[in-house]
């Protein structure tokens, strides 16, 4: 069964690069003859919004994109990503870490090694805490997230990692992977019981996702996504990360820096058969 998926984050309203990104998908899916589904990463509590979803699925259902099955809400299955931390938790693959970001980016001194997203490795203050003292902080309601033990499991899942990676013409080569670039990840964070890393390799799991196709900007998240399959014992997909679509300083298209939304080119008069041109289809 080929099964792809959109998986938008509500944190504001979808522009080009969202609907290329979902054109590409939807291409990938016609071609592979499988279907396509929809997730909506919903688990940041602040930034997402219920009228930001129904936006969402507005501009998907304007630009003519058809999505199979019933569309995944990831707030709606936390419990799922829970139970995906205590069974890593259990195995002593990862641990709770009380510090806060503030504490992370101090600990980590003034010229950290950085993670491929750019933050400070985590220098691994909670991971070498004595068990007496985690658990009284457990018990006292300390707030506190959960980090990847990489060293451990890269003990238990050794590699070489590689990954599953599809090309524009459909055609698989392998792809070497170094999760150990992340350092300990954080897993869940303090305030929501998961983090975007998790709840996709979970996700892509329960959706049963053979193919992911997302942006280039994720093409290094996918070594961290297959070490967490490997331990959580997942099948992993294909990926294809395809280019993403940058503004006119060469820069990737984001409502903080003002991108137009496909709302405002919809209320500008610019048709989805117009979109569709400008990004390369039809
Ligand atoms: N939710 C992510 C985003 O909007 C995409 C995640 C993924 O495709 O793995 O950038």
């Amino acid at each position: 069964m080929i099964r792809l998926r959109f998986a938008p984050s509500p944190n504001g309203r979808l522009h080009l690069g969202h609907a290329y990104s979902a054109l590409v998908s939807a291409d990938f899916a016609d071609r592979l003859g499988g279907e396509l589904a929809l997730r909506i990463e919903d688990i940041d509590p602040v930034r997402s919004r219920p009228e930001l979803i129904s936006a969402i699925e507005a501009d998907l259902a304007w630009l003519e994109i058809g999505f199979s099955g019933p569309v995944r809400h990831q707030s709606r299955h936390l419990s799922a990503y829970r139970d995906a931390v205590e069974t890593l938790g259990a195995r002593g693959l990862a641990y709770p870490c009380f510090c806060s970001r503030a504490a992370v980016i101090s600990a980590a001194g003034p010229e950290p090694a950085r993670d491929p997203d750019g933050s400070p490795l985590y220098p691994g203050t909670c991971r070498s805490l004595a068990s007496a003292e985690r658990q009284s902080r457990l018990a006292a309601g300390g707030a506190h997230g959960w980090r990847l033990d990489m060293g451990r499991a890269l003990g238990v899942a050794p590699g070489p990692h590689r990954f599953r990676c599809l090309d524009t013409a459909c055609i698989e080569t392998s792809h070497p992977a170094d999760p150990a670039r992340w350092g300990d990840a954080l897993i869940a964070r303090r305030d929501v019981p998961t983090s975007y890393h998790l709840s996709v390799v979970v996700d892509d799991a329960v959706q049963a996702i053979s193919h992911v196709v997302r942006g280039a900007d994720l093409l290094a998240a996918t070594d961290l996504h297959i070490l967490l399959q490997a331990l959580l014992g997942l099948d992993s997909p294909a990926y294809h990360h395809h280019p993403l679509i940058l503004d006119a300083d060469g820069m990737k298209l984001a409502k903080s820096r003002g991108s137009e939304s496909l709302g405002d080119l919809r209320e500008q008069g610019i048709t989805p058969t117009e979109i569709r041109r400008r990004l390369g289809f039809g």
